[in-house]
């Protein structure tokens, strides 16, 4: 009796530990780590992801497809299955640009949890697809230790040549000029969407033996503030958002600007909630809109 009481306050014990497990997953913001405590507190001081957690990406390695990865650089929803993140979210203003050359030391995430595939620099040789960076090196030249963190693979994907150094590039630059001779900083969130891309040796679903998923389409989305303070509670209705979503593939349109589409489409897309730490009425404004501003 005594020994069957015991097993029954047993159960009782991993019932309630089970619950109150799922219960923090359940909260986009309460991430918990492997010790089973706070990774980042539920209003996250970390810049890179004050506009929300798209996702709702977690540290528990159960959900090894929406896996939260926090750098001082940057964050992002790792995917196990896809060998890339599924979003990265950073910010930028003329702080994070400083004159760092690029380092170019591409190398496996040591963060990865053990059990996770790492993927490495020759998992990109002669595939036909560059190791395309999500948060850009020239965005993080400040420090050696920010733009070394950019080269770190859980940052790249493999984006076709053309779409990295061409339209890709050209709206990354378009950025950046905002930031260095228009007084803005940005709050971006840029990820993958399905499968297949055309790169230099054609059509692929996939590289590194299957490991790494080549996307068919690369998205991303710009919020554009003047430098200042409080950058959440700035965000208004008239808040310029720039959105787009472009086909992974070596033939392309010429400006980045014909790919532009409202935040509202992606998140039909994706079925994800971006800007969520916006109020739910200035979100059903900007994510409505197609941007049509400058695009150099
Ligand atoms: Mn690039
Ligand atoms: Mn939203």
């Amino acid at each position: 009796m005594i020994k069957n009481l015991r097993y029954f306050t047993l159960l009782i014990f991993v019932g309630l530990t089970l619950f109150a497990c799922n219960d923090n997953e359940t909260d986009p913001f309460n991430v918990i780590n492997d010790n089973n405590e706070p990774a980042i507190p539920a209003e996250t001081d970390n810049v890179n992801m004050l506009l929300g957690n798209p996702s709702g990406a977690t540290k528990s390695t159960t959900t090894a497809d929406n896996f939260f990865m926090e750098k001082t650089q940057y964050v992002l929803s790792y995917n196990e299955s896809k060998g890339t993140a599924n979003w990265i979210s950073w910010h930028l203003n003329d702080e994070w640009i400083g004159s760092t050359s690029r380092q170019d030391d591409f190398r496996q995430d040591s963060n990865l949890p053990s059990g996770f595939y790492r993927v490495g620099d020759n998992d990109y040789s002669n595939t036909g697809f560059n190791r395309g960076h999500a948060c850009p090196s020239a965005d993080r030249t400040a420090t050696v230790a920010d733009n070394s963190s950019t080269f770190l693979m859980t940052n790249i994907i493999p984006q076709a040549p053309n779409h990295n150094q061409g339209i890709w590039a050209d709206m990354e630059n378009y950025c950046r000029k905002l930031v260095e001779s228009e007084g803005k900083e940005l709050y971006i969130v840029m990820g993958v969407e399905g499968q297949g891309g055309i790169g230099d040796n054609g059509a692929a679903d996939a590289i590194a033996g299957g490991k790494i998923i080549v996307p068919a389409n690369i998205w991303k989305i710009v919020v554009v503030l003047d430098k200042g303070s409080n950058d959440l509670s700035r965000i208004d209705a008239s808040t310029r958002i720039i959105a787009v979503n472009i086909p992974n593939q070596q033939t392309l349109n010429s400006s980045w600007g014909d790919y532009r589409v409202s935040v509202d489409s992606l998140e039909t897309l994706l079925g994800y909630d971006f800007l969520s730490e916006v109020s739910e009425s200035i979100q059903s404004s900007i994510e409505s809109g197609v941007d049509n501003g400058a695009t150099n």
